[in-house]
């Protein structure tokens, strides 16, 4: 019996999807560049459905029920290019390649009209959730045809998790929206984990807290409004001993390591013209943790401010978790915005209340937050920004006085929270009809003739200010 799927790519996200499918009741084909993969994937798990291994690609791809859809899970990049020839002269007519790896959606733009050029089909879907979730369900993001999608839609639907019984799995949109959307998730796990780290600093460092006692601040806020995956692990990772007994936090290293996902993000927002600013500060803080030599040497040269420590007042704490939330509030009202500037930009049709329906779960930045995105979007009043939303705005609000409080602590105390002070710095530019702008256009129009607007009268208008001073119209 042919395969109803293909897996090409076994390392750990192929290989656990590969299982996930078949535990699902597919038949599913799978295939490694090195055979070893393929054998181990087999011996160690063949047992839970039925697995069509091959050695070959020709076998590969014969082994599966036309039109085929092929999974590839494979190192993102070069990779996936390399893949999409080995398998080109085996393919017919219709079938499809299914890229779910981290590719930049440019490339995928690119792959999606050389596919289709060929008549085959291509769906760069985003898959998020980690190794885990790869497993047990991810929340998937697939984009390209919509009939290529409703070829795939069977199945990919009882791959992914289910909240409330709906699968988190939907489609996105043509081309590379798909990956465009995981990308902007990616982004909103940087500032997510960006922001978690702040708190932790304060913490520990402000208040001289230990780990188990963070640990404890941050399981209690796991059953309020900053329920989610990360809080969580938040928690459990500062709750973890070593060998020696002691918290194992304290000796991981301080320099973050990244993979491109959240720097993307940031590129396309600058792109964009999209004042993405948490992310973007969540991307320059790993850079900034990755020079940790320089850092050292910094420590010993540049004084560091008096700051007395103090254990936290219950005030002091639900302080921090304020902070949090709005600066939350604020990450991912931005990536939304991004989204909507994105589909604009490149024509596709992303329905946003969907999107935060489907990464409700199995994903990284799973959240009962996403609930309230979903409702502000199926409310069809959608504000120009979430912020603005009912929700949203009041919550916002009511956090507003701690959130100052605590980014005014932090700069006291020379505490670095990049997260928490841009997002504050974002709400009170949008927050004001009248910025200083109108000071920037004065001296751009000094030195390069760039023109200004008047509030008084339409047109745009140049002042001669190395002649006579005067003011003309210039449209
Ligand atoms: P890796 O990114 O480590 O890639 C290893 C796999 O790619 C192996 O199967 C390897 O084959 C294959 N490969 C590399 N180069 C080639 C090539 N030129 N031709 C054929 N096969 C090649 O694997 P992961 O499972 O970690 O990730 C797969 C994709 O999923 C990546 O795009 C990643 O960014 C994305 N992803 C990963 C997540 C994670 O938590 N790890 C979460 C979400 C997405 P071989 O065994 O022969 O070397």
């Amino acid at each position: 019996e042919l395969a109803d799927i293909g897996v090409f790519g076994l390392a750990v996200m192929g290989a656990n999807l590969a299982r996930n499918a078949a535990r699902k009741g597919f038949g599913v084909a799978v295939f490694n560049r090195n055979g070893a993969r393929t054998d181990e994937l087999i011996s160690e798990h063949g047992s839970e459905g039925r697995f069509t291994p091959s050695k070959d690609i020709a076998a590969f791809v014969a082994s599966i029920k036309r039109p085929r859809p092929i999974i590839i899970m494979v190192k993102a990049g070069q990779p996936v290019d390399d893949v999409i020839e080995e398998l080109i002269p085996y393919l017919e007519e219709g079938d499809i390649i299914i890229d779910g790896g981290n590719s930049l959606f440019t490339d995928t733009n690119r792959r999606f009209h050389y596919l289709t050029g060929k008549k085959l089909r291509f769906i760069g879907m985003g898959v998020s959730g980690g190794e885990e979730g790869a497993l047990e369900g991810p929340s998937m993001m697939p984009g390209g045809t919509l009939e290529a999608y409703q070829r795939i839609e069977p199945i990919v639907t009882k791959m992914a998790a289910q909240v409330d019984g709906e699968p988190c799995c939907v489609y996105i949109g043509t081309e590379g929206s798909g990956h465009y959307v995981k990308m902007v998730h990616n982004g909103i796990e940087y500032a997510d984990m960006q922001l978690i780290a702040e708190a932790y600093d304060l913490f520990k460092t402000v208040y001289g807290l230990s780990a188990p006692e963070i640990a404890d601040i941050f399981a209690d806020w796991k059953t309020g409004d900053l329920d989610s995956y990360l809080i969580e692990i938040t928690a459990a990772v500062l709750r973890k001993t070593d060998s020696t007994g002691k918290p194992l936090v304290d000796s991981i290293v301080d320099e973050a390591e990244q993979k491109g996902t959240g720097r993307w993000t940031a590129q396309s927002a600058l792109d964009l013209g999209v004042p993405l600013t948490s992310i973007t500060e969540a991307v320059f803080a790993r850079a900034l943790s990755g020079r940790r030599a320089h850092r050292i040497e910094a420590e010993k040269l540049l004084p560091h401010p008096e700051f007395p420590k103090r254990k936290p007042t219950a005030a002091d704490i639900e302080a921090v978790k304020d902070a949090l939330y709005a600066s939350k509030i604020v990450a991912y009202a931005q990536g939304f915005e991004q989204m909507t500037a994105a589909a604009k930009e490149f024509g596709w049709e992303l329905k946003l209340g969907e999107v935060s329906t489907i990464w409700r779960g199995g994903c990284i930045i799973r959240a009962a937050f996403l609930n309230r995105i979903r409702e502000a979007y199926e409310s069809g009043v959608a504000a120009p920004n979430l912020i603005l939303q009912d929700y949203f705005r009041d919550a916002i609000v009511k956090a507003e006085p701690s959130w100052r409080k605590v980014v005014s602590l932090a700069i006291e105390a020379g505490v670095p929270v990049p997260a928490f002070t841009s997002s504050l710095a974002y709400y009170d530019g949008l927050r004001r009809a009248r910025g200083p702008a109108n000071l920037l256009q004065g001296l751009r129009d000094y030195f390069g003739a760039h023109t200004y607007a008047r509030l008084d009268k339409p047109g745009k208008f140049h002042t001669r200010w190395s002649q006579d001073g005067s003011e003309v119209q210039t449209s």
